[in-house]
Order: structure tokens, then C-alpha cells, then sequence
């Protein structure tokens, strides 16, 4: 940390930090005042093909293209919040669409954060994401792809891979349920098929993530070597334990819980909603104890776009320092995504991924929920 501080940026990359760097000929002076330089911030779990209102029915009443479309919006508001780096954590129907998007921004067309991208993820036949209460004469489109046994699951994410899949997703638990205060989820996939998911990504050095909220299902997840635990509502000691070992990174998604509860469609949800938000609390303050690595992605989507800084605020409300949430959305958000060496530090060599804020966050983490100056690899895109 500097104070004052400056960064010299040559390129798509930064070239000299310090409190004083070297002023080349020729070089565009930018002068943020008092404002506070940070890494850009990484959000480990996104969702730019939903939109705030019935997710569900996304799949089933938009088409890919208008989703398309609303996705490279979601992008640009993301990345002028201050996310220069975001985990798209499935499309949820609208298959590999995502690669397209992600090229386009690859390629400077559209605005939007560097993305690592899985395409839909995948689900059982009957599971938590598949169309389930529709006319089956319909044949509604699940929002997932499905996979029953280790081989399917291995063909499934082989296509997805093929079509432009950076990580696979994997539903691993759902549906939830808390009762008299007992929290219940159904598991998806056995270890033994989590391992098969994990052993082929890791052939092509590539990643498995899980939506997994409890028991056995995260056991199962931390067993067969998943790169992180999403949402990770109750986990048992011993799969703390092995996360710890292991690094395998739990991703709270604070925001959404809180989402959800504030937005329910009736106080009897809403009461559910607040029970979940409430038990969910009480074990990130288990985790924290245990050592559980911590990684920041809000699920964004089912919110507004550009309003998930609101993760760090909840994190630091329910247990962290502000400092440890910066770190784990950092650094361990940049080894999580693959990015390592490369995002998440102001670090000659790094990617000139940059961003201000008024006021200091270790002071006030609210600070990051009104980033004012976003560059990502050398480029301004907010002043
Ligand atoms: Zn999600």
C-alpha cells in the first residue's frame, strides 16, 4: 500500500508502482485526486444471461438472442462498477452463448470484464434446474445440460469444452429446505462421479466449480478436488477440513440470499428467505473459524448488473475484515479464475486492470460500491 500513489501503465499492462513511478515523454498524465487505487475487482460468480424478475422463465420465454443481447448489457454495467474479471457461473438456458460474448470482449468490441465462461451447467434428469411442473407436452427446455452417470458427464462438458467452455458447472445439490431450523439438501451426483468431472477438466487444465449448498452433496464436491464450493450454505466439519487443505475456495453469494428475502412474493417466502439468510450467517462464521478459503461472487443476475459490490459490504457485515474480503476477491479470486500472476495485484507485469474509489475501503468497505475510474488491460473505460 502507498500513499500517495502511482502506476505506470505501457500497454495492456502495468509497467512501475510506487509512490512515485517514471514519467515518459509523451505520457498521458491522469491525476485522480485523493481517490484510492485498487486492482480491478473480480466477481467469482456471475450470471450475464439472467435479468432481475422470474428466472425460471427466462429460459422458457426470451429468446437466445434477445438474451444475448441483455448479456453484453449486464457486461458493460458489471465492468463500469468496477468488476474487470467475473466467473460466469452458467448461461441457464441459453447454452454457449457466452463464448460469443466473451470473444466480443476479448476483441474489443463490447465493453464488459475478462471472462472465464461455462456455458449451461450441468444437471440430473429430474434435478434441481430441470423444467419440472410444465405440461410434459410442451417439452419446456431445461435450464441446464443434463447428465446422469460419470460417462454423460464426461460428454457433456467434452461438448461444452467444444463449444467454448472455459470451466465446467456442475449443479451438485438442490433443492434446499430448512425446517425448525434443520437445513436439508438433495445431492445430485455421487463422489465418484464428481471425480470423473474433475479428472477430465483436469486432462485440458481446466476447472470444475459446483453449485452445492450442503451435506453430502459438499463432501462429495470437496472429496473428488472441485475448484470451489458456491453458495456453501452448511458445510460439515470435515469438508471445512478438506476445503482448508485442499484450497478448494467457498464462494458465499451473499447478495442474492439477501436479494431474495428483500424481494419475496409473499411474507411467508420472505420468512423462509430470512430463516435461510439467518442460518447461512451462523456458518460463514464457522467457516471463517476453520479456515475455509473465501473466494467473493455475488450471483449476480437475478439482481441489477453493476450493483454487486454490495458482496463485500455483506461479507464484512457477517464476519471478515475488510482487508480479508479484499484479499480473498484479489487474490484468490484471480487463482480460482486461472488468472494468477496476471489480475487481482498493482504489480509491474500484471494486466493494467485498475480502478478508484472515494475513500479508503479497509476503512469502509462501502467505499468499492461507487467505483469512479475503471481501466481493464491499459484502456479507460470510466472517468
Ligand atoms: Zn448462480
Amino acid at each position: 500500500m502507498f500513499k500517495p500513489g502511482e502506476v505506470l501503465v505501457q500497454g495492456e499492462h502495468i509497467a512501475e508502482v510506487g509512490p512515485a513511478v517514471k514519467h515518459p515523454a509523451g505520457a498521458e498524465v491522469i491525476d485522480l485526486g485523493d481517490r484510492t487505487l485498487l486492482p480491478g475487482l473480480i466477481d467469482a460468480h456471475i450470471h450475464l444471461f439472467l435479468h432481475p424478475g422470474a428466472e425460471d422463465l427466462q429460459t422458457v420465454q426470451e429468446s437466445v438472442p434477445e438474451r444475448t443481447i441483455m448479456a453484453t448489457l449486464g457486461a458493460r454495467d458489471d465492468l463500469m462498477a468496477g468488476f474487470t474479471a467475473e466467473r460466469d457461473m452458467g448461461t441457464e438456458g441459453a447454452g454457449s452463448a457466452d463464448t460469443a460474448v466473451r470473444d466480443a470482449i476479448d476483441q474489443g468490441r463490447i465493453p464488459g470484464p475478462r471472462l472465464r465462461i461455462s456455458g449451461n451447467a450441468i444437471n440430473i434428469l429430474g434435478g434441481h434446474e430441470d423444467a419440472i411442473g410444465y405440461n410434459p407436452e410442451q417439452h419446456v427446455l431445461a435450464n441446464a445440460d443434463y447428465a446422469n452417470n460419470a460417462d454423460e458427464l464426461v460428454t457433456a462438458m467434452r461438448r461444452q469444452f467444444k463449444e467454448g467452455a472455459d470451466f465446467i458447472k456442475i449443479y451438485e445439490t438442490g433443492p434446499d429446505s430448512v425446517r425448525d431450523g434443520k437445513f436439508t439438501t438433495i445431492y445430485q451426483y455421487t463422489e465418484a462421479q464428481l471425480e470423473a468431472a474433475v479428472k477430465d477438466a483436469t486432462r485440458l487444465g481446466r476447472k470444475v466449480a459446483v453449485h452445492a449448498t450442503g451435506e453430502p452433496g459438499t463432501l462429495f464436491a470437496a472429496q473428488a478436488g472441485v475448484a470451489s464450493i458456491d453458495h456453501a450454505d452448511q458445510l460439515s466439519d470435515e469438508t471445512m477440513r478438506l476445503m482448508k487443505e485442499k484450497q478448494i475456495f467457498a464462494v458465499p453469494t451473499f447478495t442474492i440470499f439477501e436479494y431474495f428475502a428483500e424481494h419475496a412474493a409473499t411474507p411467508q417466502q420472505a420468512a423462509r428467505e430470512h430463516q435461510m439468510l439467518d442460518l447461512k450467517v451462523e456458518e460463514f462464521k464457522k467457516q471463517i473459524a476453520a479456515g475455509v478459503p473465501m473466494a467473493v461472487g455475488s450471483d449476480v443476475g437475478p439482481f441489477p448488473h453493476g450493483t454487486q459490490a454490495r458482496e463485500f459490504v455483506l461479507m464484512v457485515k457477517y464476519g471478515m475484515s475488510p482487508l480479508a474480503v479484499l484479499q480473498a476477491d484479489l487474490l484468490n479470486g484471480a487463482k480460482l479464475l486461472g488468472w494468477e500472476g496476471q489480475i487481482g495485484a498493482l504489480e509491474p507485469g500484471y494486466l493494467a486492470d485498475v480502478i478508484a474509489v472515494t475513500g479508503d475501503p479497509l476503512q469502509d468497505i462501502g467505499a468499492l460500491q461507487n467505483a469512479s475510474f475503471v481501466m481493464k488491460g491499459g484502456v479507460i473505460y470510466k472517468k
